[in-house]
C-alpha cells in the first residue's frame, strides 16, 4: 500500500540530498511536490495542508538550512511528523483489569467486521488469550453461519441466535455466556447497513448501553478512500469510539484514508486488514509503515 507515494517521497529527497546545501527556495519546491504527492495518494486536503505547513516551520530554520547534513535533516522532519500523523506511538488494544474485556465492533456491510471477528480472535488467541466470539449481524443473513464457521476453523467458540432480531439481546445473552466459560475477550460483531442510518445507530448505542465494550472498534474498508475518513467521523460522533481498523489494504488502494483518519476523528488506526485470510491481520504500528513508504 502507499507505493505510489514511496516512489515520489524518494523521488524528492533524492533531490533534496543532491543540493548540498538547501536554500529557502529548494525546500519550498520540495515542499511542493510533497504537498502534491500526499493529494495524489488521496490524503484529506485539509490535513495536507497543516502537515506541509509543520515541516516548513521546522525545515525553514536555520538548523536546515546551514546545518552539516541538511538534506538528511529535511527527510528525518518528514518522516518523523508522517509517525505522528499516523497516531504516534503504537495505539495498544485495551485489556480490563476485570475478565473478560468487551470489543465491540461496527461498521458497513461488506467492510469485513465478520472476518476482522475472526482475526482478531486467533490473534488473542495466539497470544494466550480465551476469546469468545458473538455474532449479532441480525441483517446479514449468512453472517451469524459465516462467523460459526470462521470460528470452528480457528477453534474459538461462537455464541449466536439462529432466527433471532434482536442484536441487542444476543450482545447481552453472548456476553453471559462468555463469562460462564472463562472467556479473557468477547468479541461482539455487530450488523453493518449499506449506509449509516438513525436505526442502525440506536441499535449499535443500545448494544453499547448492554455490554459496556471496553472498546469499540470501527471497521473501515480502506478502498473507499476519503469516505473511509467520513464514516469514522460519524461513527465517532455517535458512538465515541475507541479506534480504526482499515481492511483492504492489500488492494491497490491509494491509503490516503490510513493517513488521514487520525488527523480529522482524533482516533487511532489499531489494525490493519491485509487480505481475506484470517492471518492477515497486523497491529497498525505507524513507524513500520513510515519506514516502508520512505523506504
Ligand atoms: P462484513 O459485512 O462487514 O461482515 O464483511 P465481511 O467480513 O463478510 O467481508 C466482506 C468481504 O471482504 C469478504 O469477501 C471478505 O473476504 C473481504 N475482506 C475482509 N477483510 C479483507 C482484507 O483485509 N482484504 C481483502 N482483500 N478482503 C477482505
Amino acid at each position: 500500500m502507499l507505493d505510489n507515494l514511496g516512489t515520489r517521497f524518494q523521488e524528492i529527497f533524492k533531490k533534496v540530498k543532491g543540493h548540498g546545501k538547501l536554500s529557502e527556495d529548494n525546500i519550498k519546491s520540495a515542499l511542493k511536490e510533497v504537498r502534491l504527492s500526499l493529494l495524489e495518494a488521496d490524503v484529506n486536503y485539509k490535513v495536507v495542508k497543516e502537515f506541509v505547513n509543520k515541516i516548513k516551520e521546522k525545515a525553514v530554520g536555520e538548523e536546515v538550512i546551514t546545518g552539516i547534513n541538511p538534506g538528511q535533516q529535511f527527510v528525518k522532519i518528514v518522516n518523523d511528523e508522517l509517525v505522528e500523523l499516523l497516531g504516534g506511538t503504537n495505539a495498544r488494544l485495551t485489556k480490563s483489569a476485570k475478565n473478560p474485556t468487551v470489543i465491540m465492533l461496527a461498521g458497513l456491510q461488506g467492510a469485513g467486521k465478520t472476518t476482522f471477528a475472526a482475526k482478531l480472535a486467533k490473534f488473542l488467541k495466539k497470544k494466550g488469550e480465551r476469546p469468545y466470539l458473538v455474532g449479532a449481524d441480525v441483517y446479514r443473513p449468512a453472517a451469524m453461519k459465516q462467523l460459526q464457521v470462521l470460528g470452528e476453523q480457528i477453534d474459538v467458540p461462537v455464541h449466536i441466535q439462529e432466527g433471532s432480531k434482536d442484536a441487542r439481546g444476543i450482545c447481552s445473552d453472548g456476553l453471559n455466556v462468555a463469562k460462564e466459560n472463562n472467556a479473557t475477550y468477547v468479541i461482539l460483531d455487530t450488523a453493518g447497513r449499506l449506509h449509516v442510518d438513525e436505526s442502525l445507530m440506536e441499535e449499535l448505542k443500545d448494544i453499547k448501553k448492554a455490554t459496556r465494550p471496553q472498546e469499540i472498534l470501527l471497521v473501515v474498508d480502506a478502498m473507499i478512500g476519503q469516505d473511509a475518513v467520513n464514516l469514522a467521523e460519524s461513527f465517532n460522533n455517535s458512538l465515541n469510539i475507541d479506534g480504526v481498523v482499515l481492511t483492504k489494504l492489500d488492494g491497490d488502494t491509494r491509503g490516503g484514508a490510513a493517513l488521514s483518519i487520525k488527523a480529522v476523528v482524533g482516533k487511532p488506526i489499531k489494525f490493519i486488514g491485509i487480505g481475506e485470510k484470517i492471518d492477515d491481520i497486523e497491529l497498525f504500528h505507524p513507524e513500520r509503515l513510515v519506514s516502508r513508504i520512505l523506504g
